[in-house]
């Protein structure tokens, strides 16, 4: 057989796909060689390529053509309906092997099986079900797949145990080549997949890159974390959504996505979490899906499986806990290949930290975004293709930072954090209306904010602790003004304030 006839063939026929990429072809090219000349030895091979590169084409082309039954293992439903459909579609026959199925439809299932059908899709609970696993050790399995294998990892040990299992399934089915497919993996989750899976130290890695050229990574610097997103998702424009913001539980979905809601009317946006009944996520994801420019505050549990190409933006409310995770969630942005951001927000607070994580220091340090993203995945990379740092866009201060410190020159001895903000967003306050601060020059400066977030975020200032404590000459004298000069300059500002403050009080009795 002319492995690389055939594969381009059924590419072209059934999945209408011209061109493969060479890892695609490297590993079906080796799939098809050890099923058919390589008649003893149990193979093994780890392949870890990026969401939406066509990963499953590397299983689905040669399970068509190996002697054997393939069963493809996967840890969610959705995933599972998502293969299903794509092979339907393709006219490739096939079986899903699910809970919640009768003997009756078992059966008629495994009939398919005995008529020559080839692919088995199944999740690793059903699959341990004895009468499943018997009935399918009656044929040759060729094929072993276990996709988005770095869940074993991470849900193996806490609430599926029965993913810890699926090497020892693998072996009592005699299969002949265990596949374990991955979009990031980090060496320690190689290491457990390859134990799980029973896959050896020699075996075969092979690695596509890793990186999502299309995407542009950037911090989003902030002193209060809910005043940052509200900033940050409202300055999305149309074209830069849709968006997807991560939080890290549900209830933060649920509040933050009030919040923004609540200051910005006109955008659609839903939250979407784990805990919600399954129909209305299955209704959320349907809206998702159609939605070209909505946003959706999710947790972890959105994603897999769900294939939105469109995804504009990525904000990251909160960090996961680790470099695959983060790719995985941003990588669900610019799917379809178009240009993309995604955002960590940051507090300033963070940044201060002493012991950092390995992703905030990715996201706060001085260098290039990506590379240190890769580095950590144990990739090189020597060309960044578009972060914060490498095009010099990096926001040095939040934004906030700008209008706080004029507020703070303007009034170093009576800055009343609660005041300021009233100020600031007073075009939303009527009551504000009636006070003589309308005058101020700052009035409704961030008429689109919310009070209470710029208020939050002034309680978090740093600089605001020299004019709340009144030692105002050390906001000059720390800028690396000499003392004299300090002591001269805060004599200004002294007397200048109290000239705007004699001319308030003229202007309002004028007034009255
Ligand atoms: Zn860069």
């Amino acid at each position: 057989m002319n492995y690389l006839y055939e594969i381009t063939r059924i590419a072209n026929e059934k999945f209408k796909i011209r061109n493969l990429k060479p890892y695609q072809i490297l590993v079906m090219h080796r799939i098809l060689e050890n099923e058919f000349e390589n008649a003893v030895k149990r193979e093994g091979q780890i392949v870890i390529l990026p969401t939406g590169t066509g990963k499953s084409l590397c299983f689905l082309i040669p399970s068509i053509l190996c002697r054997g039954i393939s069963i493809i293992v996967y840890p969610l439903l959705a995933l599972m309906n998502d293969q299903i459909s794509k092979l339907t579609k393709a006219g490739i026959p096939c079986i899903c092997l699910r809970g919640g199925q009768t003997n009756k439809d078992r059966r008629a299932l495994f009939g398919k099986l005995k008529n020559g059908c080839k692919i088995v899709v199944t999740n690793p609970e059903t699959l341990k079900n004895p009468k499943v696993l018997n009935e399918l050790k009656k044929y040759r399995v060729s094929l072993f797949v276990v996709d988005e294998a770095h869940t074993i990892v991470q849900w193996g040990k806490t609430f599926r145990p029965v993913f810890s299992e699926l090497g020892e399934m693998a072996e009592s089915l005699g299969a002949a080549q265990v596949l374990a497919f991955t979009a990031t993996a980090g060496e320690e989750t190689l290491k457990e997949i390859r134990r799980v899976l029973r896959i050896s130290e020699e075996s075969n890695t092979v690695v596509g890159d890793v990186d999502r050229e299309n995407i542009f990574y950037s911090t989003y610097p902030t002193y209060d974390r809910d005043e940052g997103a509200l900033r940050l998702i409202r300055s999305l424009r149309k074209e830069q959504r849709p968006a997807i913001v991560f939080c890290n539980t549900r209830m933060e979905t649920v509040l933050l996505c009030h919040l923004v809601h609540r200051n910005v009317r006109t955008v659609p946006m839903r939250y979407y979490h784990a805990g919600l009944e399954r129909a209305e996520r299955e209704k959320l994801e349907k809206w998702f899906l159609k939605s070209r420019d909505g946003i959706l505050f999710c947790t972890s549990a959105y994603g897999m499986g769900v294939d939105k190409s469109n995804i504009r933006t990525a904000v990251h409310y909160r960090r996961p806990a680790t470099v695959q995770e983060y790719l995985q969630e941003s990588g669900r942005a610019g799917r379809d290949g178009r240009a993309s951001k995604a955002y960590v927000i940051v507090t300033e607070r963070e940044k201060l930290k002493e012991d950092k994580d390995e992703l905030l220091k990715v996201f706060t340090e001085d260098r290039c975004r990506r590379r240190s993203l890769l580095t950590l995945l144990g990739q090189k990379k020597n060309e960044c293709s578009g972060c914060d740092w490498c095009s010099a866009q990096v926001i040095r201060k939040p934004e906030l930072s700008n209008t706080a410190l004029k507020m703070i020159r303007k009034r170093p001895f009576r800055f009343d954090p609660a005041k300021a903000a009233s100020i600031l967003c007073a075009e939303k306050n009527p009551a504000m209306l009636e006070s003589p601060g309308r005058i101020d020059s700052m009035w409704g400066a961030e008429k689109e904010n919310d009070q209470d977030l710029v208020e939050r975020a002034f309680l978090k200032m740093p600089e605001l602790k020299y004019v709340q404590e009144g030692d105002f000459k050390r906001l000059y004298y720390d800028k690396g003004i000499s003392k004299a000069v300090a002591v001269v300059l805060s004599m200004i500002v002294k007397l200048r304030s109290r000239l705007v403050l004699f001319r308030q009080g003229k202007t309002k009795k004028a007034d009255e």
